[in-house]
């Protein structure tokens, strides 16, 4: 089954107007100055999609946020709504990364309930599972990852408008990663697990990406693996040499 590759950047809580602007216009250029096949997803803070949106005017680079509520307007201090992705230009919202389940206490339930609402406001949700060091340790990674495949992604949700991002947490940030025989196994237990839920057809044609230290260096080796339909990245999306040549290793 075909899947066209999506490389994604998730910023966090970085940049600011001047570098944020200078980095997504960088990696635009990158992207337009060779053939790629594969989709692009930047990721900047709520603060930068307007300004982000329009330095990626004119290239095939999608835009995405970082998190959403689930509500569509109200009494929510602090938050933004689906609509709210979309007005500024988003198609793609990343949810449950393990910064907000940890920093946020958001659980399987509020993961899903948020899906929902950004699937019904036309975004695309990348919604994130994987498991902590010490769930590794006691071998219940496939455990964990189909508990939160079948707590946190909705009924409903299609290959259309749903992409999982497998990020083991460990290896978040940390230069570590998983064996690529590890990705594959955990990459093909996800998609049974989604093959269970969403229908055998719904899971070939749904994107698996990996996230977790993936540099220029080892994306070749964890995005050629059947299973693994892009990536995820942190740390690496802030310099666009790096961002683009994940892309350009991976898929040469
Ligand atoms: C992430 O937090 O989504 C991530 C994958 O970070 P990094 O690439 O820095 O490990």
């Amino acid at each position: 089954m075909a899947r066209k590759k999506l490389i994604a950047g998730n910023w966090k809580m970085n940049c600011l107007l001047e570098n944020g602007t200078a980095l997504a216009k960088a990696v635009a250029e990158k992207v337009k100055a060779q053939k790629y096949n594969c989709d692009f997803l930047i990721c900047p803070p709520f603060t930068l999609l307007g300004a982000v949106k329009k330095c990626l005017r004119g290239s095939k680079i999608a835009l995405g946020a970082q998190d959403v509520h689930f509500a569509e307007f109200g009494a929510h201090t602090g938050d933004i709504s689906p609509l709210m992705l979309t007005d500024i230009g988003c198609k793609y919202v990343i949810i449950g990364h393990s910064e907000r389940r940890t920093d946020h206490g958001e659980s399987n339930s509020l993961v899903k309930k948020k899906a929902i609402a950004a699937h019904q406001a036309g975004l695309i949700t990348v919604i994130c599972i994987g498991e902590t060091g010490a769930e590794r340790d006691a071998s219940k990674t496939i455990e964990v990852c189909q508990n939160e495949i079948s707590r946190s992604v909705p009924e409903n949700a299609t290959a259309q408008n749903t992409v999982i991002a497998y990020e083991p947490i460990w290896a978040i940030g940390t230069g570590k990663t998983p064996t690529a025989q590890d990705v594959q196994e955990v990459h093909a237990a996800i998609r049974s697990a989604l093959a269970k839920k969403l229908g055998k057809a719904v899971a070939d044609r749904m994107r698996i990406l990996y996230g977790g230290s993936v540099k220029p260096n080892n994306a070749a080796e964890l995005l050629t693996l059947p299973d693994v339909d892009g990536a995820l990245i942190g740390g690496a999306s802030l310099k666009a040499d790096d961002f683009v040549a994940i892309a350009a290793n991976a898929l040469k």
